[in-house]
């Protein structure tokens, strides 16, 4: 079991995504812990863009993860367009930085040209192989003599620059995984910068974590294996100045596994973020569910807020098993955020949804936000994700020259729904007093005791013929909100016919 921290001076912890892609819910996951570990502790959370790989990172890609950190609620102290002490917060902006500690680590003797052709160390590993040993870089240009250098560059050859693995084993006490060793033989030398002088993750991210004197990295379990390298790479950057001789510590989140017992892909459909945000899940329940892979509240407690969560947060009750991700409950975890909604903060959650599919404009009038914060809490129970919203509250917000029965529920207003309809339209007509209680006794009073029907079968085609499907909001709430005019109109066109 990890122990807990009890480190001296500030916590300072950092998110450092890389902007390939779209944002998915592993990498937001890391954010979250390392946000409510910051909060929990008064630390400093600092938001980084590792953009040193220009063939895949893209403009719009760092857009959307500030735009999603966002809309999340998860804000950072230090990074792209906050500022802070230790920026530039983009890595595309630091090149010269790395450029200077590349010169340093080489100068030092901890890093090496090394020329090897990629044919080559193909050609070695392949044989390392089928020998038995462990095919890493196998350190041929390590100890190479100035006339053998001399020799390669007058070839014109390229080159890498490589770090210089200590020859001892790699051992520490991980934050949630308790100790873990690396035997040496198992890290091999490695890159740090490529022959055309682009440096690597591997370079840049350990050198940015020592320059903005990070104290704890937590990242997802996939990184372990860097661990060792980094480590090593810290006690040099150390000795020639650059890190403050602190080495941060290290906590690997456990993995988050998909359906059929493998690991949750970035290219799984539920792995996007945008998906849960054009949907309707609440970014309140997202964090919340979140929260869930990999660490306990206590008490069993699955219902929290973000703020709640830094309160509580600890490494302690992070899990190190891999924690399975569950959409249904997240979507569960959902409905109980937008049942948690006050009326109109439901309402003010639903407008974009009902702007996107052009039932309202951007401000709703004055008469349509009135039939919403009344229509709202009608649906609340129901809803799963505020996108649903769009279909159940529709047919009270179209204008009646464009309302629709659902072609699915056509079949209900057929021959045998006349009567029903037909009755129901004379007794509407008369009543005066249009409130639900009235409608609800004056349609029963007329078709379940003057049709004898079942209400089941007395009110269904009702039901479709007013709000346009056989799953609707409460009927009879649904006809005061709608008003007398626009339910009879209604009535109408479905005994005409649907
Ligand atoms: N840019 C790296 C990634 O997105 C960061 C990994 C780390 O946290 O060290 O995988
Ligand atoms: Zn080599």
């Amino acid at each position: 079991m990890a122990e807990q921290v009890t480190s001296t001076g500030a916590v300072r912890v950092r998110f450092c995504p890389s902007p390939t892609g779209n944002p998915h819910v592993g990498m937001i996951r890391t954010a979250l812990f390392n946000w409510a570990f910051a909060r929990h502790t008064g630390g400093t959370f600092v938001f980084r863009i590792e953009d040193t790989d220009s063939a895949r990172d893209s403009e719009e890609s760092y857009n959307a993860l500030l735009d999603s950190l966002r809309w999340l609620g998860l804000d950072w102290d230090e990074g792209p367009e906050v500022g802070g002490d230790y920026g530039p917060y983009r890595q595309s902006d630091r090149l010269p930085v790395y450029a200077e500690v590349a010169k340093r680590l080489r100068d030092g003797g901890f890093a090496y040209h090394c020329y090897c052709s990629s044919e080559e160390l193909e050609v070695r590993r392949e044989l390392a192989k089928s020998q038995g040993r462990t095919p890493g870089y196998d350190g041929k240009c390590r100890e190479l003599s100035l006339e053998q250098v001399e020799a390669y560059e007058d070839e014109g050859r390229d080159f890498v620059l490589r770090f210089r693995m200590p020859d001892r084993d790699f051992e520490w006490d991980d934050l949630v995984r308790g100790s873990i060793t690396f035997a040496a033989e198992h890290v091999p030398d490695y890159v740090l910068v490529r022959g055309n002088g682009d440096p690597l993750y591997t370079l840049v991210n350990p050198v940015d974590d020592a320059l903005m004197r990070i104290t704890h990295v937590l990242r997802g379990e996939d990184l372990l294996s860097s661990t060792p390298r980094q480590i090593a790479l810290y006690e040099a950057l150390s000795t020639i100045g650059v890190s403050d001789g602190n080495t941060p510590r290290f906590g690997h989140l456990p993995y988050v596994m998909g359906e059929g017992n493998r690991k949750l892909s970035k290219r799984d459909p539920e792995s996007s973020l945008l998906m849960y945000r054009e949907t309707g899940y609440l970014p309140e329940a997202l964090l919340n569910y979140l929260a869930l892979l990999g660490w306990s509240m206590g008490d069993d407690q699955e219902f929290f807020s973000k703020e709640q969560m830094a309160a509580a947060f600890t490494l302690e009750r992070v899990n190190q098993n891999p924690a399975r991700f569950d959409l249904k409950k997240c979507t569960s975890i959902n409905g109980d955020w937008i049942r948690s909604l006050a009326p109109n903060q439901l309402v003010e959650r639903i407008i974009p949804f009902l702007v996107a599919a052009k039932l309202i404009q951007q401000q709703p009038t004055a008469e349509q936000l009135a039939i919403l914060v009344v229509a709202a809490p009608l649906i609340q129970e129901r809803l799963e994700n505020l996108g649903q919203s769009v279909d159940m509250l529709s047919f009270l917000l179209v204008p009646q020259e464009q309302f629709v029965v659902d072609a699915a529920d056509l079949e209900v207003l057929g021959a045998d729904a006349a009567p029903t309809l037909a009755a129901a339209r004379e007794v509407l007509v008369d009543l005066t007093n249009w409130h639900t209680d009235a409608i609800h006794e004056a349609l029963r009073a007329a078709l379940v005791e003057g049709l004898a029907l079942k209400p089941k079968v007395a009110f269904t085609p009702l039901r479709v013929a007013i709000t346009g499907r056989r799953i609707s909001p409460p009927l009879f709430e649904s006809m005061e909100i709608l008003g007398k005019s626009v339910c009879l109109a209604r009535l109408e066109r479905a005994i005409g016919g649907g």
